[in-house]
């Protein structure tokens, strides 16, 4: 509105001039209260008017007012003090931060313990020509035994006190299709293989449903040693054994992995949003599908869950299927 009655004024100022211009010595124009008040308008509007347009339509006797810089842009600006004082002045600050995920870059820190999460020597640090880019799982020049080696007998977290023993990912290494769980239980902390016990018998009926049997694929989980009684994984127990899983998942390239459960996707992805919220949608893991989905013992416990599942696990299968 202001800046209309600015350009409004400025249309009048200028037909002023053009009369005067025709010989209207004399004219007297009486825009007293108009004029003033438009012109403190201007001012406090930072009107969208140049300087050089309002010096060229309005009339010498006339105080311009003065039209401020526009604001430096925020990514120009390289204080960081000047720089958080600009982002709270503008919607910038009230936009809702992002859920963060590694990026895999050769300045990002390793995890705890110590652990590279990917080779270094293969990262494709392309920037993207257009738009959206999905950076691509990087090429492994490493393989399962390797990795089999470096976990050896490990101790790098707590969970290796009560464990009997490490429970690897099991099945078919070079596989479409991984699901992956959050730590053993009880039957597979005996055995040394992953969902062996009641979830895992329902697991087996999950892949069943599209058609596949376990060894067609690859069984993992987050953490391979069980907690105290099936507790959760701590974050930091979490984050000591995920990057092995990782590295078996650049190795194997699956074209879709399922992930079971809040605690396999939330570290999978790196992200603190829910499996209620991100169910049966594709997310992306560095190129590779990924489906997160209802653990199978949070089936057995509710079994209403089953139909959800059944529907992510269509998804998967016809993905697979056109892939
Ligand atoms: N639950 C899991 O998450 N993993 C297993 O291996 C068994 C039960």
């Amino acid at each position: 509105m202001n800046s209309e009655i600015s350009t409004l004024l400025a249309d009048i100022k200028e037909q002023i001039l053009y009369l005067r211009e025709l010989g209207a010595e004399n004219l007297t124009v009486e825009l007293p209260e108009i004029s003033f008040v438009s012109k403190s308008k201007i001012q406090s509007s930072q009107s969208e008017i140049s300087q050089e347009r309002l010096e060229r339509f309005v009339p010498a006797d006339f105080e311009l007012p003065k039209i401020e810089p526009a604001k430096p842009k925020v990514s120009n600006v390289e204080n960081t003090s000047a720089r958080q004082s600009l982002l709270e002045s503008t919607k910038l600050s009230r936009l809702p931060s992002l859920p963060k995920r590694n990026s895999f870059s050769t300045n990002q820190k390793t995890e705890p313990a110590g652990e590279v999460e990917m080779p270094k020597t293969i990262i494709d640090e392309t920037p993207p020509l257009f738009g959206d880019f999905k950076q691509t799982l990087p090429e492994s020049n490493e393989t399962i035994e390797d990795i089999r080696l470096d976990i050896g007998n490990c101790v790098r977290c707590p969970l290796h006190e009560g464990r009997t023993k490490i429970v690897h990912s099991t099945g078919n290494f070079a596989a479409d299709l991984m699901f992956v769980g959050e730590a053993p239980g009880a039957n597979e902390d005996a055995e040394g293989v992953p969902f062996v016990g009641r979830a895992g018998e329902l697991l087996n009926k999950i892949i069943a449903s599209i058609g596949l049997k376990r060894e067609d694929v690859l069984v993992g989980n987050v953490n391979r040693c069980r907690p105290p009684g099936n507790r959760t994984p701590t974050l930091p127990e979490a984050h000591t054994c995920r990057p092995f899983l990782k590295r078996e998942i650049a190795v194997v390239r699956p074209k879709v992995i399922v992930v079971l459960g809040n605690t396999a996707t939330q570290n999978l992805l790196d992200t603190k949003v829910g499996i209620t919220k991100l169910r049966g949608e594709f997310q992306d893991y560095f190129g590779i599908n990924v489906m997160p989905t209802f653990h199978p013992a949070y089936l057995l416990r509710d079994p209403s869950k089953k139909r959800e599942v059944w529907e992510d696990m269509k998804k998967v299968r016809d993905f697979l299927n056109k892939t």
